[in-house]
């Protein structure tokens, strides 16, 4: 019988997103007066670039922008992400293989909605990005975390691909540059991923969100274009969050093959309706508009990145590898595990996180929320003052025993 006394099992399931509650948990403590720094949020501190936000003013005087648009998104925003994805990816798409989002998060689920029936598995490769297993979880599918660490970069191989794969595997999900590890994959690993899916049939989501984002010798590698045997069975989810500083505006997009865009469509026609309109005119002027800016900022996070893992490898007890791109650093804190830290000793990299907040202000998302314990996540996208201060409070906390 129906327990009519609860909300949904698939509600209690859902786990909140731990990146957002440290963000959250960090702004209430600086609310209250507390000088915290926060590493936690996945976003630029940049404003978004001046002609982007004169775009949505002149969309938001325009009547037009006052009604309901179609539920793939403005036509003339669908032909520019076309347009952009062959400029910036060489990958050849049609309009009508777009579908515009609320923000690249709605078009992950979207993609499991559309690609996963109850029980089917999907194959994710730990560290994972939050967001991915609860999407899997909401379309019924069933994650498999395969883990990787810093022996292969924290890049899947093929080995474990197959050692993961099952006759019910529908779908791989895939991310490079990664969140939260900033791995990039070269253009030969992503040749062997692909080419593993398309020879078994199995559906890749590949996750294109930083791709502007990559630092040193790393080159960013559209995974269709360096496999286009993948296409047919490829979803790649993309947006202007990262690239535009626009995370707030909330514009994404996802381009798959035509059925898939259809059926994203649908969902989203009875989901959302359309994504607001003055957030697509701004995105369409992101997109069509120069990579100046994006550069600009790209060059500020790298700056920033370098200084972080410096100060992160400066202290004894951690371990960090250089990220390639996105805007995180994933050090390994394992030695800071067990031992005396101003009078606390934390056993795991949650217990760390909080006696971080607590002594000294300072905020961390643990590896725990990415199917990682013993590492965390920082966030290198604040500015640089900011940065300096908060590891420079980690390295005295970690000093001081
Ligand atoms: N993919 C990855 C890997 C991300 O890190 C994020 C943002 N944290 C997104 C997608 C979604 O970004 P948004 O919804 O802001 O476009």
């Amino acid at each position: 019988m129906t327990d009519r006394t609860s909300i949904s099992q698939r509600a209690i399931a859902v786990a909140p997103s731990a990146t957002l509650a440290i963000t959250n948990k960090a702004a209430q403590l600086r609310a209250e007066g507390k000088p915290v720094i926060g590493f936690g949020a996945g976003e630029p501190d940049f404003p978004t670039p001046a002609a982007i936000v004169e775009a949505a003013v002149v969309a938001a005087r325009n009547p037009s922008s006052h009604r309901y648009s179609p539920a793939a998104g403005l036509p003339a925003l669908r032909d520019a992400v076309a347009t952009k994805t062959m400029r910036d990816s060489s990958y050849d798409v049609r309009p009508d293989q777009v579908v515009i989002t609320n923000g690249g998060k709605q078009a992950v689920y979207l993609a499991c909605q559309v690609l996963l029936d109850p029980g089917d598995e999907v194959l994710l490769p730990a560290p994972y990005w939050v967001t991915y297993p609860e999407a899997v979880a909401l379309a019924g599918g069933v994650t498999v975390p395969i883990m990787t660490d810093e022996s292969t970069n924290f890049t899947v191989t093929v080995e474990q691909l197959d050692a993961a794969v099952t006759d019910r595997t529908k779908m791989l999900i895939f991310v490079s540059p990664s969140n939260p590890t900033g791995a990039v994959y070269t253009k030969e690993q992503i040749a062997d991923v692909a080419g593993w899916a398309a020879a078994r049939g199995i559906w890749v989501m590949t996750d294109e969100i930083y791709e502007h984002l990559v630092y040193g010798d790393a080159v960013f590698h559209s995974m269709p274009t360096v496999a286009p045997e993948i296409a047919d069975r490829c979803v790649v989810v993309n947006g202007v969050a990262k690239t535009y500083a626009m995370t707030g505006w909330r514009v994404g997009w996802l381009i798959g093959p035509i059925e898939a865009a259809k059926g994203a469509t649908r969902i989203q026609s009875h989901l959302s309706s359309n994504v607001n309109n003055i957030a697509q005119a701004a995105a369409l002027e992101a997109v069509t508009g120069s990579l100046d800016a994006a550069h600009e900022m790209r060059l500020a996070f790298d700056r920033r990145r370098r200084t972080m893992v410096s100060m992160l490898q400066s202290i004894d007890g951690v371990t960090c590898q250089d990220p390639q791109g996105a805007f995180y650093a994933f050090p390994n804190l394992t030695g800071l595990l067990g031992r005396p830290l101003r009078g606390k000793v934390a056993d795991t990299t949650l217990d760390l996180a909080a006696i971080l907040l607590d002594e000294v202000n300072v905020a961390i998302v643990p590896g725990e929320a990415f199917g990682a314990p013993g590492y965390a996540r920082l966030s290198f996208a604040l500015a640089d003052d900011d940065l300096v201060e908060g590891l420079g409070r980690i390295v005295d906390l970690v000093a001081s025993r």
